[in-house]
């Protein structure tokens, strides 16, 4: 089956058939590094893992680009007021970055470019709209004419008329249209600049993810996403740079995540409902908020509150007692065989139709339920069952939502069979001293039953699984 999703650019769903045969590019609009991100933007972090993950399940070979904003009007108010370089502000909240998306989780992107390593590139396309007419220069800023793209506003839906009649609302009065956009801003004193052939500056916003997206995915890509704010004016302007530039489509799908709200009220500051991913996942697990986030499809509005997050975590708990569960089962010799292939074919018709993660968790809870009834029917798994059970788990539960960690629990079960091994052998040396052989002996017996295996070599016992 193929994958079908919504397209806010032709505003359809729509079956997604890549530009390369089994290959899918995908750029999302990274952080701009001026603070630690909140819950709303780890939603969208967490939802194009999720969809990336799809991917690589159905057999694709993804490559994922996702840039840093590490120059922007923020970071420099942030520098000041901090009394620091906009250098520093940047390379603090980077790493920031870097450490709560790996508590997320979230599966390292192939290529993170900054903004600051790629000036020249983006001196370079700024050049080039100049010299086709499209760019025009006051002072030592550079705009974008919006006239120049009679397509402004595919995107977003905006009518390239309303725009250029548009109330005035910005400062700059010498522009030709009230939406004409900044490429290049020149330097204001204290800032950090660049050189460039208009004096001395750094480039606006907009410019950077045209830049980044198509020197590292080409100049037609697959996908471009990002949050529901940013498709105007941000991947509006995106579009006519890069367009207007090259004269080719830029991307060709558009992935937008819905809003965040609390308690069913916009998260902010000034509210006091607001935070940041680091501060949640210092009381939750990023499984807890990740199964959070997939219960609600990626584009609509999704309601947080702590409660349902208490009600994610208790259901993480269930998943997992299941896995124990499975794991720990009695072993048959004997048993009709589990059929996983009706979850495998629920799970991608849900994960088909626009990514519908609500509708995957549902199966997937639905398995549980399913699992623990056969368990319990039977009183123990036989070795091939088991296994389908745990291949489904791990395909699906682990390798797509990332909402359990078989390696993580594994490894605890090692570490804990490890210590009370340690605990059964001291125990038997003690008795062996008392010369009560026929408890030591009763101990090397019942562990040989598990397949566990004992051997005293010079004065000290070690212990073999025989799997
Ligand atoms: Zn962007």
């Amino acid at each position: 089956m193929a994958i079908k999703f919504y397209n806010t650019l032709s505003k359809k769903i729509e079956e997604f058939i890549p530009l390369e045969t089994g290959k899918v590019k995908i750029y999302m609009c990274g952080p701009t590094v001026y603070d630690y991100f909140h819950i709303g933007n780890a939603r969208s972090f967490v939802m194009i893992d999720i969809i990336r993950r799809y991917f690589i399940y159905k057999g694709y070979d993804v490559k994922f680009v996702m840039n840093l904003t590490d120059i922007d009007d923020k970071i420099i108010n942030k520098a000041i007021s901090e009394g620091v370089s906009a250098a520093e502000i940047a390379r603090k909240y980077s790493q920031a970055f870097f450490e709560d998306i790996e508590k997320l989780k979230i599966k390292p992107a192939d290529v993170y470019p900054k903004a600051t390593e790629n000036i020249n590139n983006i001196i370079e396309l700024i050049q080039k709209l100049m010299d086709k007419g499209i760019a025009y220069q006051i002072g030592g800023d550079i705009f974008y004419d919006i006239t120049k793209f009679p397509e402004y506003g595919k995107l977003s839906g905006k009518k390239l008329e309303d725009l250029i009649s548009g109330a005035r609302v910005d400062v700059n009065e010498l522009k030709r249209n009230p939406a004409d956009f900044a490429l290049w801003k020149a330097a204001k004193p204290d800032e950090p600049y660049w050189e460039s052939p208009w004096g001395k500056g750094r480039p606006g916003w907009h410019i950077e993810c045209s830049v980044m997206s198509m020197k590292n995915l080409g100049e037609t890509f697959d996908i471009h996403a990002g949050g529901n704010d940013l498709i105007f004016p941000h991947h509006e302007n995106e579009i006519a740079q890069s367009e207007a530039a090259t004269g080719k489509p830029f991307a060709r799908y558009w992935i937008h995540f819905g809003f965040l709200n609390i308690d069913n009220q916009k998260m902010s500051k000034s509210l006091g409902n607001f935070f940041t991913a680091r501060e949640i996942l210092e009381k939750f697990s990023a499984e807890a908020l990740r199964l959070l986030y997939a219960q609600t499809i990626y584009s609509a509005p999704l309601n947080f509150s702590l409660e349902l997050l208490q009600n994610s975590e208790n259901a993480i708990k269930r998943l997992k007692n299941s896995i124990h569960q499975v794991e720990t089962a009695i072993q048959l010799e004997n048993q009709e065989e589990f059929n996983t292939s009706r979850f495998y074919s629920e799970f991608e018709e849900a994960m088909d139709d626009n990514f519908n993660t609500p509708q995957a968790m549902a199966v997937i809870f639905d398995f549980v339920k399913e699992v623990n009834s056969f368990i319990a029917k039977y009183n123990g798994l036989t070795a091939n069952n088991k296994e389908k059970i745990l291949k489904f788990f791990e395909k699906v539960a682990q390798d797509v939502l990332g909402i359990i960690d078989l390696h993580q629990y594994k490894k605890f079960d090692d570490k804990l069979i490890d210590n009370l091994m340690k605990i059964i052998i001291d125990i038997r040396n003690q008795m062996r001293q008392e010369k009560r052989f026929d408890i030591a002996d009763a101990i090397r017996n019942q562990l040989k039953k598990l397949n566990i295996e004992l051997e005293d070599k010079k004065g000290i016992t070690t212990y073999k699984i025989n799997k």
